[in-house]
């Protein structure tokens, strides 16, 4: 793996290779020079409000800009990341880019919040919530301007550690989302007891809404789950107006996907704001 300038060549990680400890740690050496040498970006994706189609969020996903391989998706380098323990220097590091990205936004006129994804291995991290505390001290932010997105497996590690971390996130003022929701093998019992203020529907039930019954009665389920624990419910991966105008008759509180506005760097990131037109459309055919 020794590439022409004496630096390692990346193994990226797929599914495949995950039995191959070697490759494991090669990428582990080029993440940590990846961190060093500021290789990381951030793109954001919109939330938008499915009413009014008013962005209220910006979630930050992370890319890898690979000198050789270009732009690397987070499926490719994260898994090794969170096997190294590499992920709480690179989540430090996305938490810093993105509340400086906000604070660009709100200078901006804009008063998106940011939504950073956060793993396991974070929140089972000692130190995390006052890290939280002391980035947002640092930036100046509302933690109101921050939410939190853990995926529902992340909830089955070590869960005592990861319920004590996220109450005391919750309680500086930082939203709690719980992502990918209905992916997971989680026991409901999970919800019980976390102060969650977002509830995001997996993209796998959300897309088959328009034609398939058990997925509608799903998304339902889950939308009145959330407002049943007084939380709201974003429906992720909306790709159709179709799926977008029945979210609306579902009474989804906020959506995202390609429809909407596909992650981008910011200051480039533009909602296309396909929203309005949809409601116009519906307005207009009544
Ligand atoms: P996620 O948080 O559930 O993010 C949604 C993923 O779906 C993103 O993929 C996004 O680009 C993609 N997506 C959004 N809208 C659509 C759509 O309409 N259709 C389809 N087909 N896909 C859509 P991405 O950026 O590759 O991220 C994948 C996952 O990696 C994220 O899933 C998240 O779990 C994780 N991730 C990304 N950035 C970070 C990070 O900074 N830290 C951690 N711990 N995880 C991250
Ligand atoms: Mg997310
Ligand atoms: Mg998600
Ligand atoms: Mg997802």
């Amino acid at each position: 793996y020794q590439g022409k300038r004496g630096t390692v060549d990346v193994v990226v990680y797929s599914g495949e290779g995950a039995g191959h400890p070697h490759q494991w740690l090669v990428v582990q050496a080029e993440l940590r020079h990846a961190l060093e040498r500021d290789e990381l970006i951030l793109h954001y994706q919109p939330k938008v409000g499915v009413t009014d189609g008013d962005v209220h969020a910006l979630e930050a996903l992370v890319r890898w800009q690979h000198p050789q391989r270009g732009l690397v998706p987070p499926g490719d380098f994260l898994p090794a990341a969170e096997h190294s323990g590499l992920i709480v220097p690179l989540t430090e590091w996305v938490l810093r880019r993105a509340l400086a990205d906000q604070l660009g936004w709100t200078a901006a006129g804009q008063s998106w919040a940011v939504s950073v994804n956060v793993s396991a291995r974070n929140l089972e991290a000692p130190g995390f919530p006052a890290l939280v505390a002391a980035l947002l001290a640092e930036a100046g932010t509302a933690p109101q301007r921050l939410v939190l997105e853990i995926t529902e497996t992340a909830l089955a590690g070590d869960v005592e550690t990861v319920e004590r971390a996220i109450g005391e996130v919750a309680a500086l003022g930082v939203g709690i989302s719980i992502d990918d929701f209905g992916a997971g093998y989680t026991s409901l019992s999970h919800l019980r007891g976390l102060p969650v203020t977002e509830i995001k529907i997996d993209r796998a039930f959300v897309k088959d809404v328009a034609d398939d019954p058990q997925s509608r009665a799903i998304v339902r389920s889950v939308i009145a789950l959330a407002h049943g624990l007084g939380s709201r419910v974003t429906a992720e991966g909306v790709e159709t107006a179709e799926v977008y105008r029945w979210l609306i008759e579902a009474g989804c509180d906020e959506a995202q996907g390609y429809l909407i506005g596909r992650p981008a760097p910011w200051p480039q990131v533009a909602p296309t704001f396909a929203v309005p037109t949809v409601i116009d459309t519906e307005r207009a055919s009544r």
